[in-house]
């Protein structure tokens, strides 16, 4: 084995060591399929820079984005909130969303204008986006800085209602404050996951209150850092189903509450959104019966691909089990699984049913779909 331990063959496996961790760092963009009517948008509609308690220029934000093939990102500063005011001082509130959407110039990204209310709870933290002057959203009185926000026709989502730092239970509580705002019209869209932290009583308000659910990075430092992108991690964000891929596509929907967040492989939306997703996601791309020799079994393989960033886990809750694998099976990012079907009667065709354990649309609820096999003759 001289070859081995060649100068020659450590600097090839050196080599090919260094092409693979290339390779493994070049797919960070989040992936996910249009559905049916709907331009699938992928937004990250909470972030900081220096111009509030954030680490990083508006234009690394920016680069950051693109890097993890976001459509849309908003740089929401807290508006009462300024610990770098000293050392970087800006009369304009407005100036991280100018810097950002200069740099953003010619790219392929939409900035929007955004600002956060940052209040103690109640109301809390509250993003106003797609606002057009975030000098006025500075009042003394919260309800005036929502209603100011209201008149630029903000779309205002409630942020980490479950933060520790506001609440020690960690339980998003719905106040009369926040139903106040909801009935004026101030308050459209929960956060059900913000950072690191997942609120399941937030999807529970949002299904109960009509609001739109979103999931954000709420960066201050470095998303590859926090959410360890070179470790395959990802940072959670908001798909947002429009329209038409702009600004305007985006607020529609946000209005209309289309959207599912990601967050740590999870997807947690309404079910009439996961549901499409998640079909558009998977497609069955053949079936057919195995041969043992020259003779045909009646195990059937039905190939599967998932078009997806998202490691889907499903349960199988069809009437047949399968011969290669447990009922729990797990469908990888942008793969083809095979399953071989136990079918006991040679059939031309039958369907497969599958719980989705990670996409949630309540509490312990699950979605099912059901994905038709036509067996090739
Ligand atoms: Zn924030």
């Amino acid at each position: 084995m001289k070859f081995v331990t060649s100068p020659f063959f450590k600097i090839v496996f050196f080599i090919i060591v260094l092409q693979l961790k290339l390779t493994a760092q070049i797919k960070r963009e989040i992936e996910f399929p249009d559905v049916t009517g709907y331009h699938t948008l992928i937004s990250d509609l909470h972030q900081h820079t220096v111009f509030s308690d954030g680490s990083v220029w508006p234009d690394i934000r920016v680069k950051e984005a693109i890097f993890d093939g976001l459509d849309v990102i908003s740089l929401t500063e807290h508006l009462e909130y300024q610990p770098h005011n000293k050392d970087i001082p800006h009369l304009n509130r407005n100036r991280s969303y100018q810097l950002a959407k200069e740099y953003a110039k010619n790219k392929d990204i939409i900035i929007i204008h955004g600002a956060e209310i940052t209040r103690d709870l109640p109301p809390g933290h509250c993003n106003a986006l797609f606002i057009n002057d975030a000098n006025k959203l500075v009042q003394k009185n919260y309800i005036n800085t929502f209603r100011e926000a209201k008149k630029q026709g903000a779309f205002i989502f409630w942020n980490h209602p479950n933060w520790i730092g506001q609440n020690k239970q960690g339980i998003t509580q719905l106040s009369p404050i926040h139903e106040a705002l909801i009935k004026e019209g101030l308050l459209h869209g929960i956060e059900v996951t913000n950072e690191n932290s997942f609120a399941d009583r937030a999807l529970t308000i949002a299904n109960e209150q009509g609001l739109t659910i979103l999931g954000n990075s709420d960066i201050h430092g470095l998303i590859d850092w926090l959410f360890d992108i070179p470790g395959g991690g990802h940072r959670p964000v908001t798909l947002v189903f429009a329209k038409e891929h702009s600004e305007m596509g985006v607020k529609d929907a946000l209005f209309d509450g289309r959207t599912v967040a990601w967050y740590q492989n999870n997807l947690i939306g309404q079910e009439k959104y996961l549901i499409p997703l998640i079909k558009s996601s998977l497609s069955v791309d053949t079936a057919y019966y195995q041969m043992y020799g020259n003779k045909k079994t009646q195990i059937a393989d039905v190939v599967i691909s998932n078009h997806s960033d998202a490691t889907y886990l499903v349960n199988n809750e069809s009437n047949f089990s399968f011969y290669n694998t447990t009922d729990i099976v797990q469908l990888n990012p942008h793969t083809i699984t095979t399953l071989s079907i136990k079918t006991i009667d040679p059939l031309s065709s039958f369907e497969l049913k599958f719980e989705i354990l990670n996409a949630i649309y309540a509490k312990n609820k699950h979605p099912k779909i059901r994905l038709e096999i036509l067996i090739e003759p």
